[in-house]
């Protein structure tokens, strides 16, 4: 199976991103502007508790509609990012009392749902594996570090745990952008869509055919014959993780890596690789979840 395929192209987009309708230092124009202007095929304004509708949008530019809703959870934060569904979602999250009923909403409208930052907000990995219908969650969080935050943008750790759980997620990064100061552009996700609307946006991510980067560039993901292999940019690790603590030859380390190998082990419910350069800068794909027929 090719998950990914380094011939097709990919479209560069942020889930994620505040505007002065809510706590956004930029309005939707001069967001949408800055994204575009920095390469972006794709973009969510996600204000919070509401759907940002700008009268226009920059050429080449795909906007999703976006919204970021709220809750709390026994002292857990729990904010779920909807893209992908129309405005009326803003009244039936008003009527949502959990999380849940907050997914669904957001899926009863054709639209998706990811948790954000989970580090950020202290979520626990059973908490995470009761929260079915997520689309996936933020592996990066660009605005959950310093200097505005303390340091718990990387949630890979927590979902990997979450994982290992039996809630293998989609793995996203995005900007969650505020101060559009160095949050911005520090974090996103490449899409291998057919084209570019929001259903081949979607289904592409449905099916897995994405990555999320801080620079690094994913070109080919294949699973066969037992091994999940990969092509890269330049690299110094590649890191192949797994539902196992302990699995020999998981990590490859050199100057100017550009492909490794993982023989699937026996005992691997999900395999998952990070591609790291030499500037300390990661990308990340999603788990692949190990069926064995
Ligand atoms: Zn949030
Ligand atoms: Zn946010």
């Amino acid at each position: 199976m090719r998950i990914l395929d380094g011939a097709c192209r990919k479209w560069r987009a942020n889930f994620h991103t505040h505007t002065t309708e809510s706590d956004g230092s930029k309005t939707p124009e001069a967001a949408m502007a800055l994204y575009r202007g920095m390469g972006y095929d794709i973009l969510a304004l996600t204000d919070h508790r509401m759907v940002t509708r700008p009268e226009r949008v920059p050429e080449g530019l795909l906007l999703i509609p976006g919204i970021e809703m709220d809750f709390f959870h026994q002292g857990q934060v729990v904010h779920l990012v909807g893209v992908g569904m129309d405005a009326s979602i803003e009244e039936k999250y008003r009527l949502c009392k959990t999380p849940r009923q907050a997914i669904a909403a957001v899926k009863r409208l054709g639209g998706r749902t990811l948790l954000a930052h989970p580090a950020w907000s202290l979520n626990t990995p059973a908490y995470m594996a009761s929260l079915k219908g997520l689309w996936g969650a933020e592996v990066w969080n660009s605005v959950s570090t310093l200097p505005l935050n303390a340091i718990r943008a990387d949630s890979s750790s927590l979902l990997d745990v979450t994982a290992a759980q039996g809630m293998v997620l989609n793995l996203f990064a995005n900007d969650d952008t505020h101060q559009y100061d160095s949050e911005l552009g520090a974090g996103w996700n490449m899409i291998q869509a057919e084209e570019l609307t929001i259903p081949a946006v979607l289904e592409a991510v449905d099916q897995g055919r994405f990555y999320a980067t801080q620079g690094p560039e994913i070109h080919d993901l294949i699973l066969e014959n037992g091994r999940l292999s990969i092509t890269c940019s330049p690299a110094s690790a590649i890191i192949f993780y797994s539902n196992q603590a302990w699995v020999g030859g998981r990590s490859h380390m050199g100057n100017g890596l550009t492909k490794a190998e993982y023989t699937i082990e026996s005992r691997d419910a999900f395999v998952r690789v990070q591609v790291m350069d030499a500037r300390g800068r990661s990308a990340w794909t999603s788990p692949v979840a190990i069926r064995r027929d």
